[in-house]
């Protein structure tokens, strides 16, 4: 195949205490921003994002995101970047946050700074947002002419947040290499303009985001718990944000994202998030894809030891019927899921086997452990 495209942020820039130097960066787009901020986070750090933006002369005023990013909030935000007649949108925040400041750039055509607060998956450096409905369930991905400016991420503000978000980062992380191998192997598209084959350098940061994952996870996970920024902490840092952003979005997803967008759907796993939901589903394509013994051992062992789901339990589906589990595969396998773009025999029936057998492993594993 001679067609290849590849994408991605423009600048991506970690570095400890960065969050000061935001402004700088800023500055080298224009002179006026609009800050929408999480909460917390708005009075946690709002006070050094003033001045970061002042010292370097940039003129900008800070919003408390709403919480939601619906079509409501992303107008209302809009609203107030129009009236400011700002050049720049920053979003700081979470997932949520970063999608609407996509948004609400691609609303006027302004340049983007995406400040990620915590590492729990890689949708910052993509252009891609998903856009909920108002009672939070999920309305559907948009596709963004443009890619962020910069990704700015401060190790030392992501270390503040629970452990929990940089494990599920290295969840959403681990679908990566197989998904991007899925669809080499398949021939199916990227996300990059429409939709080309993946290029040698998004499989080549793909493997890297892989391998990076069984070197440094489990290191980094204890470093982590203990509030330590080690080495292992600023690779798995790298790793879930740029490695697995520019890997998704220049390879494509597959089993391990239908999987989590089928299962969605029931309320069981709402309280899970997002890279803990695409762990198991990165099992279930393992399986599906008839993948060597030692390559799904690898899988069940990583997710073990730092803490991702291995058994339906894990994931709050321990009590959940035969049926309800077969409407969350029928889901899976809608048109327009990614769970498509494989080698694997797809079927609701195929794919109930899969997800049921990593169950079986799951919990066998666990009983050998115990004993
Ligand atoms: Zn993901």
């Amino acid at each position: 195949m001679a067609e290849r495209a590849y994408g991605g942020c423009a600048k991506y820039i970690q570095r400890d205490g960065e969050l000061d130097r935001i402004g700088q960066h800023a500055a080298t787009l224009g002179t006026s921003a609009l800050l929408i901020v999480d909460g917390f986070i708005l009075e946690r750090y709002g006070e050094r994002l003033h001045k970061s933006f002042s010292d370097a002369g940039v003129e900008a005023a800070a919003e408390r995101f709403g919480g939601e990013c619906w079509t409501g909030e992303v107008e209302r935000l809009s609203e107030i970047a129009r009236q400011n007649t700002v050049q720049m949108i920053v979003g700081v925040g979470g997932g949520k946050t970063v999608d609407t400041a996509k948004l609400v750039a691609m609303e006027f055509g302004l340049r983007l700074i995406i400040v990620p607060t915590i590492a729990s998956s890689d949708a910052p450096t993509s252009a891609i947002a998903m856009r909920y409905h108002e009672n939070g369930s999920t309305d559907r991905s948009v596709y963004l002419p443009r890619h962020p400016d910069f990704v700015i991420i401060d190790p030392k503000v992501v270390i503040e947040a629970p452990v929990r978000f940089l494990v599920a980062g290295m969840g959403d992380a681990l679908t990566t290499w197989y998904e991007a191998r899925a669809n080499r192997d398949a021939g199916t598209k990227n996300y990059i303009a429409g939709g080309y084959r993946a290029p040698i350098a998004g499989l080549a940061i793909a493997r890297q985001c892989h391998e990076t994952l069984m070197n440094d996870g489990r290191a980094a996970k204890i470093a982590a718990e203990n509030g330590r920024l080690t080495p292992a902490v600023q690779n798995i840092i790298e790793a879930n944000t740029l490695l697995s952003g520019l890997g998704f979005e220049n390879c494509g997803c597959s089993i391990a994202h239908g999987f989590h967008n089928g299962m969605s759907i029931l309320p069981e796993t709402h309280s899970m998030l997002h890279g803990e939901k695409a762990a198991y589903g990165v099992l279930v394509l393992l399986v599906m894809e008839g993948r060597p013994n030692e390559e799904i051992e690898e899988a069940f062992s990583f997710c073990e030891d730092i803490g991702l789901p291995t058994t339906l339990a894990d994931l709050g589906l321990g009590n959940t019927s035969d049926d309800d589990l077969a409407r969350g595969a029928r889901a899976a396998l809608g048109d327009n899921e990614p769970t498509h773009s494989t080698t694997a025999e797809l079927s609701v029936e195929s794919l109930l086997a899969a997800i049921y057998t990593v169950d079986a492993l799951g919990r066998k594993r666990r009983e050998t452990v115990i004993r």
